[in-house]
């Protein structure tokens, strides 16, 4: 297997005022007060704040699935594996292209994992290639909607159907996405989301698992906190045994009034972030060699995450970039190349293969405008 690239310009730019930056966190000047208020009370740890804000995440989302709150997306997929029953032995067939966080937790229970390729266009997981990977010992399908643009859910949905397996959606980066109509949280079986310093809503680190099944919600939180009933803990009784492994994976009061603050104004924030997408969309079209990932989906919203180019000669782009003041950078890398999922190597992924060379992720965030991504388009433009 190849090595990485040399990464030793591509260390990061300092915030500056000049530099344009890949990400900055986003969070609303309300969450000082909200998390102020936390502070003073009995409860900064799981507790009132983080039932809100799970009822109010949910609401926003329009979706009548159930809301867990957890401490990162990464525990939200592991309780969304557990709770599919994976078992050792068990196939998991993951998109090859996503954060490492997609696919580690399957290791915690030595699930064999089933790379699927990338789709051309929008690096998103290939149903077609998902069909080919089906055996009997296949457990789940995963699916992560790089970027914010939903994958191919209704295609993705039948073949788990067909096999009677969950589809578990990592919508780390997909917040106020819809997929036809339907958002994202309220489609599938499990869905989780990211509260991670740079994703669309902040909590420091946190996460959402949305649970389809109201069967499940009860096992949900008991293994979010040990395996232990905590309502029936608080309400004075000792007799609460343990009897299933649990985790310690809930989301702290503290992190729930950020989530709070930041839902008050997440439909400007993701509308800012929409905005910047399009800019990128309309300013980099016609563009011999480069093409937007993802920008001809009309059935479907983007969620802005991310704006990824597919270019040629793509370290020239980002050296051309860097001495404009532009950070850019690949952000994630397919996963079968890390040394971890080296048992997992199996077959040809010719689109991973055709596009990995080629990829380069863009600045988008709330701390620029529509005129800071004119200007990365007017850079790119005048050539590389
Ligand atoms: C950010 C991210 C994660 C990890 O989220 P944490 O909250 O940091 O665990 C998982 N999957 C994808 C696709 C991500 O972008």
């Amino acid at each position: 297997m190849a090595k990485f690239a040399d990464t030793r310009d591509k260390s990061i730019l300092p915030v500056d005022g000049k530099n344009l930056v890949l990400f900055h966190p986003h969070v609303p000047e309300n969450a000082i007060d909200e998390i102020a208020d936390t502070l003073k009370t009995r409860w900064i740890g799981q507790g009132p704040k983080v039932d809100r804000f799970e009822t109010e995440f949910r609401d926003w989302l329009g979706s009548k699935h159930h809301p867990i709150a957890v401490g990162s997306c990464t525990d939200a997929m592991h309780l969304a594996y557990v709770l599919a029953g994976v078992q050792p032995g068990d196939e998991v067939i993951v998109p090859v292209f996503t954060c490492t966080a997609t696919s580690i937790p399957l290791l915690y229970h030595g699930v064999k994992i089933r790379f699927a390729d990338a789709q051309a266009g929008t690096m998103n997981i290939d149903p077609g290639h998902v069909r080919s990977l089906v055996t009997e010992k296949t457990k789940a399908i995963v699916c992560v909607h790089y970027g914010g643009l939903p994958c191919d859910m209704d295609e993705l949905q039948a073949i788990a159907d067909e096999c009677g397996v969950p589809l578990i959606e990592d919508a780390a980066q997909a917040v106020g996405a819809s997929y036809r109509g339907r958002p994202v949280g309220g489609m599938s079986d499990f869905t989780a989301f990211s509260f991670q310093a740079i994703k669309h809503i902040t909590t420091g680190d946190g996460g959402m698992l949305m649970l389809r099944d109201p069967e499940l919600v009860d096992k949900a939180q008991r293994i979010r906190w040990f395996g232990i009933d905590r309502k029936a803990k608080q309400g004075g009784t000792w007799a609460n045994d343990i009897y299933e492994v649990g985790y310690k994976y809930q989301m702290t009061d503290i992190g729930a009034a950020m989530g709070l603050a930041a839902l008050k104004t997440i439909d400007q924030s993701l509308d800012q972030r929409k905005a910047i997408l399009a800019t990128y969309i309309d300013g980099l079209a016609g563009i011999d060699g480069l093409e937007v990932v993802g920008a001809n989906s009309n059935d479907r919203v983007h969620a802005a995450w991310l704006c990824t180019v597919l270019v040629d000669r793509r370290q020239d782009l980002e050296r051309k970039l860097r001495d404009a003041r532009i950070e850019s950078g690949q952000v994630h890398f397919r996963n079968d190349r890390y040394s971890v999922f080296a048992p997992f190597r199996e077959g040809e992924l010719p689109n991973m293969n055709a596009m990995e060379n080629r990829y380069l992720v863009l600045p988008l965030h709330t701390h620029m405008d529509v005129d800071d991504a004119k200007r990365v388009c007017d850079v790119i433009k005048s050539g590389w």
